[in-house]
């Protein structure tokens, strides 16, 4: 066993990566990092035909803006490198060669229609220990005869020889220990002449070793090829060195049936992918969770809960106490089922956490687009004063939109229900008295409204409500004379005069 964790994050790009791939990887990072090692980022692109242009540079954008830096990878290099399968061609060559010389693999010469052939001929086909005999491959075939149809350039893959009956142990973190008898294994394709290509399999199992990875942490799907992969350590005799297994348990649909799909995020209206995606090939928009206002701390805290909880009741976690508290002892089994609810919730809690003039700053360009320009320090107050109220930095404008621009109509029920007949002759005399005021601090605003209204006996609800219709154009908002403190003297006197003199409704003249 190697002394340092060094784990790896391995996606292949073959399209955005899903929300369920962002679990993964902070889960790596979340056990390097409690350990002391290595987070390491693998990009598996042997597969050519499904490699999707932006992949890459997308997933290394979403670390960015998680704030989950890799210790190495392809952008940033390292002394295992490189980083990117598709540049280690020769690296794996090697690998087969010897895996061809112990006799742990054998060249296959079937071509698809000799294979579809036997699929269709024998009930259950698998290329294994019982039917190898009759196939085409080196195994059957002369050392001259396989020799000479390489030499002709005839087309051939590499396959693994599992042996029967053996029993195959995969320790999982999560699982324990998982036992695979052999003969339900397949000789697996790991190398191919036609790209002088290795396959999944291989690659994977190759780098781990190399890149002296301890812990192979990934979601469940890959669990069926554990067995391979270890067999694969074995027959490179790699034994000694093999890595741990944890197999995280799938995302499932909010309703728990079945596994979390772009669909699902579609149709109940949440992102799927950390970051907007646009199909190239498609041209489709996919939301991201960044374009959808979730602020990164709330994505990781969110994900780190789906498939482990601390066995408290704590449920806000800082990276670093994540880092300290993660653990496989208390990672489930069983899927994990998405709850669009508690993102928001969480997110909510994020907000009301981050300092308002970074909040300010988020802000920022959606006031910009909305044509309003105001000074940072009016827009942190704004922020301070409605952040309780969003899910969302988007939510931002609709809470506060009067902050910064006069109301252009007046919502019909509240004016029904608050613009009562004497409105206009209170708030005529509302306007004189904060005329005289010099002082138009919050506090003074309160003492002088306030003692005005006891002094002349009239009712606190009435006056308030038509004040803030007037200055709102709605029932809603902060306590008002933060509103008026924040927008200023001049502008309440000038929309205290356009209610008086637009609105002539209240109940008595429907
Ligand atoms: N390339 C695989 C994937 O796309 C890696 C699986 C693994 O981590 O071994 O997820």
């Amino acid at each position: 066993m190697y002394h340092k964790t060094r784990v790896r994050f391995a996606p292949s790009p073959t399209g955005p990566l899903h929300i369920g791939g962002v679990r993964t990887a902070l889960y790596n990072y979340l056990y390097a990092k409690q350990q002391g090692g290595d987070f390491i980022l693998r990009i598996e692109d042997t597969d050519s035909s499904r490699f999707v242009p932006g992949a890459e540079e997308y997933i290394r954008e979403t670390f960015d803006w998680l704030g989950l830096p890799f210790d190495e990878s392809p952008a940033k290099g390292g002394k295992f490198g490189p980083y990117k399968q598709s540049e280690r061609r020769e690296i794996y060559k090697e690998q087969v060669k010897k895996l061809l010389d112990s006799g742990a693999a054998y060249i296959a010469f079937d071509t698809p229609e000799e294979l579809e052939a036997k699929r269709a001929g024998i009930a259950n086909f698998q290329y294994d220990a019982s039917t190898r005999e009759m196939m085409r491959n080196s195994l059957t075939l002369s050392d001259g005869e396989t020799q000479s149809l390489i030499e002709d350039r005839t087309q051939y893959v590499v396959r693994i020889k599992i042996e029967p009956d053996k029993d195959i142990t995969v320790s999982d973190m999560i699982r324990g220990e998982v036992v695979i008898h052999s003969s339900v294994l397949d000789d697996k394709v790991i190398y191919k002449s036609s790209d002088e290509l290795p396959t999944y399999h291989l690659a994977n199992v190759v780098d781990d070793h190399l890149m002296e990875i301890t812990h192979v942490i990934r979601g469940e799907e890959w669990l069926p090829s554990a067995p391979l992969h270890v067999w694969l350590y074995k027959s490179l005799g790699w034994e000694e060195s093999m890595p741990r297994f944890a197999h995280l348990p799938l995302l499932l649909k909010p309703e728990g049936n079945g596994k979390l799909s772009k669909r699902d995020g579609d149709r109940l209206g949440f992102p799927v992918f950390p970051l907007e995606w646009r199909d190239p090939a498609s041209g489709d928009l996919s939301t991201g969770y960044r374009e959808s206002g979730y602020l990164p701390n709330a994505v990781i805290n969110f994900l780190a809960f789906l498939g482990w909880n601390p066995g408290t009741e704590q449920e806000i976690f800082s990276l670093d106490e994540l880092v300290q508290a993660f653990s496989f002892d208390r990672c489930s089994k069983s899927g994990a089922k998405f709850d669009v609810e508690k993102a928001k919730w969480y997110n909510h809690h994020y907000i009301l956490n981050t300092p308002d003039s970074e909040l300010a700053t988020l802000f920022a360009p959606i006031l910009q687009e909305k044509g309003v320009s105001a000074p940072t320090e009016k827009v942190t107050k704004v922020v301070g004063l409605v952040k309780e109220r969003v899910h969302f930095v988007k939510e931002l404008w609709e809470q506060s939109s009067f902050f910064f621009v006069a109301p252009a109509s007046y919502d019909e029920k509240t004016t029904r229900k608050r613009w009562k007949a004497e409105s206009p002759d209170h708030m005529r005399s509302l306007m004189q008295l904060i005329r005289e005021m010099d002082d138009f601090s919050v506090e003074n605003q309160e003492k002088t409204v306030m003692e005005w209204i006891q002094q002349n006996q009239l009712h606190t609800g009435n006056i308030m409500n038509a004040f803030r219709l007037a200055i709102v154009g709605e029932g809603k908002g902060p306590h008002m004379f933060n509103i008026t403190d924040l927008i200023g003297k001049e502008e309440t006197l000038r929309r205290l005069e356009k209610a008086i003199n637009t609105l002539t409704g209240g109940e008595e003249n429907i």
